[in-house]
């Protein structure tokens, strides 16, 4: 089978979910090629013959290849404001290589002025128009030889974020336009998401043969024709990966070690609105495939994607030291309360963790239902500061919960602690659709469109969107100093981990 992971997402490392599922189609005897469409077609537009009517388009185009090679070692990231320059001119070759007036593309985002990620009807209509699609050229440079070639009579599409949304379907038109024996299957997080809403109508069913919500493995043996009761546990195949090709200083590989969260209880988080069933394998066996992909493919850094590494599994990684560097999603957990733990993290290979804190006011990550204690965050930090691991602070501004009073909160503490902070990452809250809380709340759409997965609502203590971004800007933003670090632009911490 042929599967495609289509534009846009951050192009600094391979798509996880479709190497998992090359791996159940290889072990199960099924041939497989991965397209990272992505990366590929991301530097199809950066390398293409654009018309340059300004000296910053002309100085960069100039410098391309270079600025392409210096995002690839590791020296340009012991220098931030060059590395900031450096991004911003790849990303305006990116920029300038689509019609502006349309479509705004950067390295991480995609929108087009005709057309709504979040409407079944404009991505149909993307499907249709697939030739007016910025990548269009690309599908027939870099894909249509190699569909061509697949001996398999289906096409897979991994649609993980909504910035790939439109891009994805115009693939699939173009394919649907252009092989009528191939069948189109779609699935990945987004698509997930969208097969879960209640209201869900099954749009697509005009264009995509079959849709997968979930985990795709087992829904994919079984449509090839391999019977129930197979093998459920795979790693994660990364023979796809062409060496060089990411803008990140060596090798990173995403690794999943659990689906869903293993707390789950967070009111605000859209996991829980989703309810997706927490599922893990036993830590040691984790571990085992962990070692594998050492082995197989000797990755400089591994990045952990789990939406929150279980107690467990980081017990299991403090134990072991890894030729690998490695960062990931972590709660507060008790076990950072003890130096000695922190300290064999740090010698396990693990450079930095991000931390969802969301607020810094007991009272209102009580009504979170957040589970954290902020006696045990000012320890927490400071033990993984002092054992050399980089604080990646995750802070979410203007949940129901949350009014002036407490934002002010969340500041000072940020202030009480900036010396074991590294990196902070402000996030304006959006309502999922289907939360709890959404029920109790006067709500309107965020986005038009049917499948949008966010709402607006009136603020129950008058704290609305616009207060808080002004707040963030205006506020919170002068106050902290600068030995906080700047997030690294576009890439934010899919970088931040490079910077020493
Ligand atoms: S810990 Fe993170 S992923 Fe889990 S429910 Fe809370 S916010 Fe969501």
């Amino acid at each position: 089978m042929l599967m495609i992971f289509p534009p846009i997402a951050k192009p600094c490392e391979p798509p996880a979910g479709v190497a998992l599922l090359s791996a159940a189609l290889k072990e199960n005897g099924f041939p497989c090629e991965v397209v990272d469409a992505n990366i590929e077609g991301m530097l199809h537009l950066i390398r293409s013959d654009v018309r340059l009517t300004d000296p910053w388009s002309r100085r960069a185009i100039k410098k391309r290849e270079e600025i392409l090679s210096e995002l690839k070692g590791s020296h340009l990231y012991s220098h931030m404001d060059r590395y900031h320059q450096r991004v911003y001119d790849l990303n305006h070759m990116l920029a300038i290589s689509v019609d502006q007036k349309r479509f705004k593309i950067s390295l991480s985002d995609y929108s087009d002025t005709h057309l709504s990620s979040v409407s079944s009807r404009d991505l149909l209509k993307s499907a249709v128009r697939y030739k007016e699609n910025p990548f269009y050229g690309f599908f027939e440079t870099g894909l249509r030889d190699r569909v061509q070639e697949s001996a398999s009579g289906f096409v897979g599409l991994s649609v993980c974020y909504l910035n790939q949304a439109l891009v994805g379907f115009a693939l699939a038109g173009w394919i649907k336009d252009n092989f009528r024996n191939k069948k189109i299957i779609m699935g990945g997080g987004l698509i997930s998401s969208w097969m879960s809403r209640p209201d869900y109508t099954h749009p697509f069913d005009s264009l995509i043969d079959v849709c997968i919500k979930g985990e795709g493995e087992q829904p994919l043996l079984e449509l090839l024709g391999q019977s129930r009761g197979t093998k459920k546990h795979y790693v994660p195949d990364y023979d796809f990966v062409k060496k060089d090709l990411y803008l990140a200083p060596g090798r990173v590989l995403p690794f999943r070690a659990s689906i869903g969260c293993y707390w789950s209880k967070c009111r605000f988080c859209p996991e829980k609105a989703e309810t997706r069933a927490y599922s893990s394998q036993r830590a040691s066996r984790v571990l085992e495939d962990l070692r594998t992909i050492e082995q197989k493919y000797s990755p400089d850094y591994v990045h952990l994607i789990d939406n929150a590494i279980t107690p467990a599994f980081l017990k299991a990684l403090s134990h072991e030291r890894f030729s690998f560097k490695w960062y990931g999603f972590v709660r507060f957990e008790k076990d950072f309360l003890y130096p000695g733990f922190c300290q064999n993290l740090k010698e396990s290979g693990c450079d930095m963790l991000k931390l969802g804190l969301e607020s810094g006011d007991q009272a209102v990550l009580d009504q979170m239902n957040k589970g954290t204690d902020l006696g045990m965050v000012s320890k927490i930090l400071k033990n993984l500061h002092q054992a050399g691991i980089l604080t990646f602070v995750y802070l979410l501004f203007g949940t129901s919960f949350e009014d002036k009073a407490a934002a002010r909160k969340t500041l000072e503490f940020v202030k009480a602690h900036e010396a074991s902070i590294d990196y902070l990452n402000l996030a304006v809250f959006n309502l999922p659709k289907f939360s709890e809380d959404a029920e109790d709340l006067k709500t309107w759409e965020f986005y038009h469109g049917d499948l949008s997965l966010y709402l607006n609502f009136v603020h129950p203590l008058q704290w609305d969107r616009k207060q808080v971004k002004q707040f963030i800007q205006k506020i919170f933003k002068k106050e902290v100093s600068a030995t906080v670090r700047k997030n690294p632009a576009f890439f934010s911490s899919n970088h931040a981990i490079f910077f020493k």
